[in-house]
């Protein structure tokens, strides 16, 4: 548990929006020089640890970039105005404190907008739009925030480190997806295997699952799978007619996603991680999702299609700065990830 903790610490307190993502990146290919043969990075940005093998090429998958902003323009009076970077609801984003990633380091500021008290009485129910919002940084003007480096172009990312919570459980901002790449991490150093694996930290996931795109054609694997979170039904709000998934009973494998319109979970992936997971005693959950889709999509399309599946740990609040994920989850990730890289021959092998 402690060595998956760290992981996800350390990657989710690191910054990287979308086409941005050198923050994580960094620490990611650090780790895969330690724990596969070589690391190469492509022209998109993907990073990619070759562990060299013999027999079949597993893809591990899982993306880089968090959600975030880019700055559109400075006001003459030093208050920036900003546009989302991925999927954000904009009630989440209204009084966060965010970092400007700007050419000459980082730069504090805080999103505002109207306060309460002069609000209309039909504007206090109404929710404000993220074009209404803007960043104060404390600069005094337009030349006083250009100063600090901040220019149209500049990323913004929320502040918010990782705590603990009750019972194993963290909460953090980024953990979609780097708590896939924590789990692709220590499902690494899991695993015995002779087969060759890649294990990539994809780009751009949240803008068009861009980066999986080159890297599966790139690498033409003979089977993948996509660590990522899956969005449990067991808080407020949520209702148990939509889904039965839950915090603390394991990872999730995706049955489909998007209705069907992202992936179908190829029956004989699903099988094949079913089984490993049975056979390994870890408990896992299935999920038949609506909304939402992942890299594994993008992936089970390329070339004359590459068999794939999702193994995605149980995440509340995703696409906030409080996403909430129970650790032991994230270790059965790990170690249904590693088991089914080892049991990936006997499904996918190619006959002799
Ligand atoms: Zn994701």
């Amino acid at each position: 548990m402690k060595q998956i903790r760290k992981y996800l610490t350390e990657l989710s307190n690191a910054h990287g929006i979308s086409g941005y993502e050198g923050g994580a990146r960094d620490i990611i290919s650090g780790y895969l020089e330690k724990l596969t043969d070589r690391v190469e990075i492509d022209v998109l940005g993907n990073v990619v640890g070759i562990k060299e093998g013999d027999g079949l090429k597993v893809m591990i998958a899982a993306h880089m970039d968090e959600i975030g902003f880019m700055v559109k323009h400075i006001d003459d009076s030093g208050f920036i105005r900003f546009t989302p970077i991925g999927g954000w609801f904009s009630q989440v984003v209204l009084s966060q404190r965010v970092i400007l990633h700007t050419g000459k380091g980082m730069v504090y500021g805080v999103v505002g907008s109207k306060p309460p008290h002069v609000m209309k009485e039909d504007e206090k129910g109404k929710a404000i739009k993220i074009e209404d919002m803007f960043i104060d940084v404390g600069a005094k003007n337009k030349e006083d925030a250009k100063s600090l480096g901040i220019e149209p172009g500049t990323p913004v990312t929320l502040d918010r480190e990782v705590v603990d919570l009750a019972n194993n459980r963290v909460t953090g901002k980024a953990f979609d997806d780097r708590a896939g790449v924590a789990m692709m991490l220590r499902a690494l150093e899991m695993m015995e295997t002779d087969a060759t694996v890649y294990a990539v930290g994809t780009v751009q996931e949240e803008v068009g699952l861009k980066g999986a795109r080159t890297s599966a054609f790139g690498l033409n694997p003979d089977v993948a799978i996509v660590a990522e979170v899956g969005i449990p039904a067991d808080h407020p709000g949520m209702e148990k007619k939509y889904s039965d998934t839950k915090l603390g009973e394991g990872p999730m494998i995706t049955v489909i996603d998007a209705g069907g319109r992202g992936l179908i979970t190829p029956r004989p992936v699903l099988e094949w991680l079913r089984k490993t997971a049975e056979e390994n005693g870890i408990k896992y959950q299935l999920e038949v999702a609506e909304g939402g889709t992942t890299d594994a999509t993008v992936i089970h399309l390329t070339r004359s299609g590459i068999p794939v599946g999702v193994v995605g740990v149980p995440t509340r609040y995703i696409h906030t700065p409080v996403e909430v994920l129970s650790l032991e989850d994230l270790l059965n990730g790990s170690k249904l990830i590693a088991k089914a890289v080892e049991s990936a021959d006997k499904y996918f092998g190619r006959k002799e």
